[in-house]
C-alpha cells in the first residue's frame, strides 16, 4: 500500500447526492479494495485501485476556512473515510470537531467499524446519521468481495452501538451482489433489525460504474459457477435486481423497516 501525503485546496464540495448539500473525502483511494468500487471511474482514476491512498493532511485547515458554507454534509461519498489509514492519520475525526462548532448537518457513510471511535464527537451533533454498507450476511463472501473492510459482525455492532447513542442509523445493501447477497437474506434483515436500523436503502451492481473486467476476475477466482448468471443479470434484459428489492421491502416490512429503491 503506497500512502501519500498530499494537500488539498478546497474541503467541501457540492453534492449531487439526494439529501446532501456538500461532500467531504479526507482521502483518495481506498485500502477496502472493494470489487465493485465505482470510486475510481468517478475520479477518473488511473492507479491501481487498493494499491495507494493520497492523504489530504492539511484538509482540518482547509475546511476551517470554509465554514462560511451551510447545509447537510456528507463524509466519506466517494472513498471511506474511516478505513484503516484514519486510525492514524484522524483526518476524518478533526474534520467532524471543526463541523461540531458550527453544528453542520452529518452524514457518514463507512463500512468500517473504526467510526465508534468517534461518536464521542457524533453524538454531539444535532442533527447526525451514520449509515452502513451491508451487502451480505456471510462474512466469508464479504472477505472475498470487501476484503479489508469491518466484518459484518463488526458492522451490525457498530450500528446497534450508534443507534445506543441516539445517533440514527440506516443500512445501504448496495450493490446488490448477483445471487451472493441474496443468500440467506432473511437472516440479513434480521440481523438488521435486531441492530436497531430502521431504514434500509437497496442499490444494483451498476456496470457503469463497477468494471467488468474485476467483477469476473473476482468470480472466476471465487465463484466460477456464478459466471453465467452474472453475464445474464448484468447483460440482458431481466428483472432480477427488481426481484430481489422486491423480496427484500417485503422482508423489511415485517420488521418496521423502511426500505427504499436507489434504482
Ligand atoms: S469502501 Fe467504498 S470507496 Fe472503499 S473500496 Fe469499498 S466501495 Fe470503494
Amino acid at each position: 500500500m503506497k500512502i501519500n501525503e498530499i494537500n488539498c485546496k478546497t474541503a467541501l464540495s457540492k453534492s449531487k447526492l439526494p439529501g446532501l448539500d456538500y461532500a467531504l473525502n479526507p482521502y483518495r483511494g481506498c485500502e477496502h479494495n472493494c470489487v465493485y468500487c465505482y470510486a475510481p471511474s468517478v475520479l477518473n482514476e488511473k492507479r491501481k485501485w487498493g494499491s495507494f491512498v493520497d492523504i489530504k493532511r492539511n484538509l482540518p485547515n482547509v475546511l476551517a476556512k470554509e465554514l462560511k458554507k451551510k447545509g447537510r454534509v456528507g463524509i466519506g461519498t466517494v472513498t471511506d473515510a474511516y478505513q484503516p489509514a484514519e486510525r492514524k492519520y484522524e483526518i476524518t475525526r478533526r474534520c467532524c470537531e471543526i463541523l461540531l462548532k458550527h453544528d453542520f448537518p452529518l452524514c457518514i457513510q463507512t463500512k468500517s467499524a473504526l467510526v465508534l471511535r468517534d461518536i464521542d464527537i457524533i453524538k454531539n451533533f444535532s442533527d447526525k446519521e451514520v449509515g452502513f454498507t451491508v451487502t451480505t450476511i456471510d462474512d466469508e463472501a464479504r472477505k472475498k468481495y470487501e476484503p479489508y473492510s469491518s466484518s459484518v459482525e463488526e458492522r451490525l455492532n457498530a450500528l446497534r452501538i450508534l443507534g445506543e447513542n441516539n445517533i440514527h442509523t440506516w443500512v445501504f445493501i448496495g450493490p446488490v451482489m448477483p445471487y451472493i447477497t441474496e443468500k440467506n437474506i432473511d437472516k440479513l434483515i434480521d440481523s438488521i433489525a435486531k441492530a436497531g436500523v430502521k431504514n434500509v436503502i437497496v442499490d444494483k451492481l451498476n456496470l457503469k460504474t463497477s468494471t467488468w473486467e474485476r467483477i469476473k476476475t473476482f468470480l472466476s477466482k471465487y465463484y466460477p459457477e456464478l459466471i453465467p448468471g452474472y453475464e445474464k443479470v448484468l447483460f440482458t434484459k431481466n428483472d432480477y435486481f427488481e426481484k430481489v428489492e422486491l423480496k427484500i421491502s417485503v422482508l423489511c416490512r415485517n420488521y418496521g423497516i423502511r426500505c427504499e429503491k436507489a434504482f
